[in-house]
């Protein structure tokens, strides 16, 4: 007599009976949060009188395995952003056939540029000139484009870069000139986070609506850097209300992180 496995195989995935129920409810969980994501980013679009195309949700999937990742690819999101090359690179590399845009979002060591540069579409941290160079340089080396955003520190003090990185705002105008006549980059736009200290604290819209302001001056030099990266789990509608044209979301949409960021 034969006797089953205690798991029996499928032969298509490879995966366990077991873990594809494990999969299957985890889908269910990420669609119902990007459900809700969904119906936030487009009641504050709504809100705003904006057009809900006008807004692209990018999802944070840092500290989430690449099997969030696929799943959210087959759920429809087509941007996914990191913080940290370490996790970034294995991760990109694991969902390289998903058609999905890379963002890299977090501080960046001139040290992993080449390795990012590998994956990234577009880094949102740019914040000075030594890492336009490196950048410029590893984009030329790995032949690829990589679209940059200088991000801005709301309350970095002038000519200083902010405790999570960041320019101050009257050094963006340099910075995005470096990009501008660096090969290989393209100057995208400007990002933020929502300042934790100084004036602005606690204040997500009105940091926000700086953004804005210094988005209308860099596009006066700059037509083409419309990019507007703001807003995360807990400040979308903020951003969406002063004008992001991107949010990024993590815990909304994949649930709270485990210790660390
Ligand atoms: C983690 C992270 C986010 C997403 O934050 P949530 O609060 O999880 O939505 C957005 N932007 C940056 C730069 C991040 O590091």
């Amino acid at each position: 007599m034969s006797s089953e496995p205690p798991e029996s195989h499928s032969a298509a995935s490879g995966h366990s009976v077991a873990s594809q129920a494990a999969q299957e409810a985890r889908r269910a969980e990420l669609a119902a949060n990007l459900a809700r994501v969904e119906e936030r980013i487009a009641g504050a679009c709504f809100a705003a009188g904006r057009k809900r195309e006008e807004v692209t949700l990018i999802v944070v999937t840092k500290t989430y395995p690449a099997d969030d990742v696929r799943l959210l690819a087959g759920l429809g999101v087509r941007d996914v952003a990191e913080n940290r090359d370490q996790e970034a690179g294995p991760k990109a590399a694991a969902c390289a056939d998903a058609g999905l845009t890379w963002h890299f979002v977090g501080q960046l060591q001139t040290n992993k540029t080449r390795s990012v540069a590998g994956y990234a579409d577009r880094v949102h941290s740019v914040d000075r000139a030594r890492l336009v160079s490196a950048l410029s340089n590893a984009a030329v080396r790995a032949e690829r484009e990589i679209g940059c955003l200088i991000q801005v520190a709301l309350d970095a003090e002038s000519g200083s870069v902010g405790e999570r990185g960041g320019v101050a705002p009257d050094g963006v105008m340099d910075l995005a000139q470096a990009v501008t006549d660096a090969q290989g980059l393209r100057l995208d736009g400007v990002m933020t986070v929502a300042p934790l200290t100084g004036p602005l604290a606690g204040r997500p819209r009105a940091a926000f609506d700086q953004l804005s302001e210094i988005s209308t001056a860099l596009r006066a030099a700059h037509p083409a850097a419309t990019m507007v990266s703001a807003g995360m789990s807990s400040d979308l509608e903020e951003a969406v209300l002063a004008g992001a044209t991107h949010v990024r979301v993590g815990s909304a949409v994949l649930g709270d992180r485990p210790r660390l960021r």
